[in-house]
């Protein structure tokens, strides 16, 4: 037996280490497990250029628990190692890095350290971070001896012949007491699970079960089988014409336990000029959206990175669910660096890019089923426009509307048909289409279409949009925020205005509301009231997102059809009682048109509505 210390002068180390990886200790299988994925690789590369001879053995790794010995082992028939090799890998190579690390981010925020592991090497002393002893058995594919390692901190190992026998290596981990729980089956088949469901190599986890006393006559129970965890040809791997709509649901459902059917979904496979394959899926999302609901995984080569990593996928797509493996990507450094990076950039732009496409090409071909998935994507949709305007741009003509009548149009469907040349370019809208049902109405009667916005993001969308597409001028207005379109040219008398706004300011009790006289073009309509559209929005975006309440005086103007009877008669009438009841009951059923009547305004108003109902079987 020989001994040694690992060729490190700092002996901090593996306080560093355990303090880095605290938070997400779990890394170590992933870890191991890539490792042992290496050696099966490396074996291969070597029976395939004539160096190694193959045997039988099919490629497999195996995860062991063994909860009597408190131990769990991890074993490949990979590569192996010889003893002069394991003192130059793991006692001395690894740790090549070690000194690097120490310098560079024991000063760096906590949270990056998970990925540094791997960068620097130090991928199997992860092993430390859960055991108190680690013993490494490995036999070469060449003829060199079998060789045990062992160690119980990181630093000083023992060197010892090995009894094992077949090509590979096993790693032995004598779990310390605060981790046990790691030599729980179920804890253990999730966690690899979680990280290595699609390593390319068949993992196998099993747990050592003392045999029971068989009773008599009966046969001895059979130890359970291992189980195969990862599935090693994920579907991303395949080339998009390769793969069924069956499968790609199929894989959605394992992947995100997902029962309800994806809408559709992108398969990426690039080459050029980045290595990138995966696999977007568009899930229902409901509409008022958060954030958490979609999860983008990310691979490295098969082996699980994480989850939702801002710096390489669009914030927007993080509302998608899916996979996506690149291999170039410099994943095991730290997210400061990949949020700088340019090839990230130029990646990310290249996903958003697909998706744009993607939409575009299934509004062109397939425009019916498309309209059908617009009420679950159009959030999502607008988000992306929002965030980012090279996908608005990409994704542009592909946005639609849904009428209130039930139709779905594109901006200038909308505007070819509602606002022929020579009119402003105004896209009526309705937020709520059964309390606006009366003014949605008015327009149409008019031959014009609303459409319905009504989701969180709209009022932020429009006024982006109206911001964006400002040469060409076009607005939305919300059906109750302007006249004009509902009344026509036309003379009016400024001295009966005046008047009526006298009348009305004193029976509303309000003496900022503005009054307007002008001829309707629906004769029968009596009055209506509107509210300025940009100061509602604001006060409605500011108490939405900012959580602050800042309410701007609403700009309420009364607009009065001068065609109407009963305005003529209130120009002509004296100021008395009589005509103070007319003013607030015609003021009541202008708001009622647009939002219900609250609070003291209801009482009045019933109480009002009764009194003149009564005045007429008085007459
Ligand atoms: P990394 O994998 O990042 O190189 P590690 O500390 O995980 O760093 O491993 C150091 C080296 O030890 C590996 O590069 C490899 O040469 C060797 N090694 C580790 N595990 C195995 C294994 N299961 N079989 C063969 N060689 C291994």
């Amino acid at each position: 037996m020989s001994k040694g210390t690992v060729s490190i002068n700092a002996e901090n180390i593996m306080p560093v280490i355990k303090q880095w990886l605290y938070s997400d200790k779990d890394i170590f299988v992933r870890e191991l497990v890539t490792n042992g994925c290496d050696a099966i690789r490396k074996f291969r590369w070597l029976v395939n250029n004539g160096q190694a001879t193959a045997d039988d053995a099919p490629d497999r790794i195996d995860v062991i628990a063994d909860k009597e010995k408190g131990t769990l082992t991890f074993i490949d028939n990979g590569i192996g190692m010889s003893e002069e090799e394991v003192v130059k890998y793991i006692a001395q190579v690894a740790f090549s890095g070690a000194t690097d690390f120490i310098t560079k981010y024991t000063e760096d925020s906590k949270g990056e350290g998970a990925g540094i592991i791997g960068h620097f090497g130090l991928g199997f002393y992860s092993a430390f971070m859960v055991s108190d002893k680690v013993v490494i058995d490995s036999k070469s594919y060449s003829d060199a001896p079998a060789v045990r390692w062992t160690s119980e901190d990181g630093m000083e190992y023992e060197i010892e012949p090995s009894d094992r026998t077949e090509r590979g290596t096993a790693i032995t981990l004598y779990i310390d007491e605060a981790d046990k729980d790691f030599l729980n089956l179920w804890t253990l088949r999730s966690t690899l699970e979680k990280h290595c469901a699609f390593m390319p190599v068949p993992i196998f986890v099993s747990e050592v079960v003392k045999p029971e006393e068989p009773k008599e006559g009966e046969e001895p129970k059979k130890a359970p089988e291992p189980q195969q965890i990862n599935d090693t040809h994920p579907l991303w791997m395949k080339r998009p014409n390769e793969c069924t709509d069956e499968e790609y649901k199929e894989f959605y459902r394992k992947v995100f336990n997902d029962y309800e059917e994806p809408l559709f979904w992108i398969h990426l496979n690039a080459e050029y000029p980045f290595n990138l394959k995966g696999i977007l899926y568009f899930p229902r999302i409901k509409n008022e959206f958060t954030a958490s609901e979609g999860v983008i995984k990310l691979y490295n080569n098969q082996v699980f990175v994480a989850d939702n990593i801002k710096e390489v996928i669009p914030e927007f797509l993080l509302l998608l669910k899916g996979c996506i493996d690149c291999p170039d990507l410099p994943l095991n450094v730290s997210r400061s660096f990949l949020q700088n990076d340019g090839y990230v950039k130029k990646m990310a732009a290249y996903i958003t890019r697909k998706v744009a496409d993607r939409l575009v090409s299934e509004f062109n071909t397939k425009r019916e089923d498309y309209q059908r998935y617009w009420d679950d994507i159009h959030p999502f949709v607008k988000y992306g426009c929002i965030k980012d305007d090279k996908f608005y741009d990409r994704v542009k003509s592909a946005l639609i509307y849904k009428t209130t009548g039930g139709e779905y149009v594109t901006l200038d469907e909308y505007l070819n048909k509602n606002c022929p040349d020579g009119e402003d370019k105004v896209v009526y809208y309705a937020s709520d289409e059964k309390r606006q049902a009366q003014m949605i109405k008015l327009y149409n009667d008019q031959g014009r279409d609303v459409i319905l916005l009504n989701t969180l993001i709209d009022n932020n969308f429009i006024s982006f949009l109206e911001y964006t597409e400002r040469d060409g001028k076009v607005s939305f207005k919300r059906v109750d925020a302007a006249a004009d379109s509902l009344t026509e040219e036309g003379e009016v008398s400024e001295d009966a205005r005046v008047k009526l706004e006298g009348l009305f300011r004193k029976a509303m009790g309000d003496d900022t509301v503005e009054v307007q006289l002008k001829p309707f073009k629906d004769d029968a309509l009596i009055s209506m009231i509107t509210v300025d559209e940009q100061n509602r929005r604001f006060t409605e975006m500011s108490s939405r997102w900012g959580g602050m309440d800042m309410k701007l005086p609403e700009k309420r103007t009364l607009v009065l059809n001068d065609k109407h009877p009963l305005v003529k008669w209130l120009q002509a009438a004296e100021e008395n009682e009589r005509t103070e009841t007319v003013c607030a009951q015609v003021a009541d059923l202008a708001e009622m048109a647009r939002q219900p009547l609250v609070a003291d305004r209801m009482v009045d108003f019933l109480k009002r509505s009764n009194a003149l109902l009564t005045q007429l079987i008085e007459k």
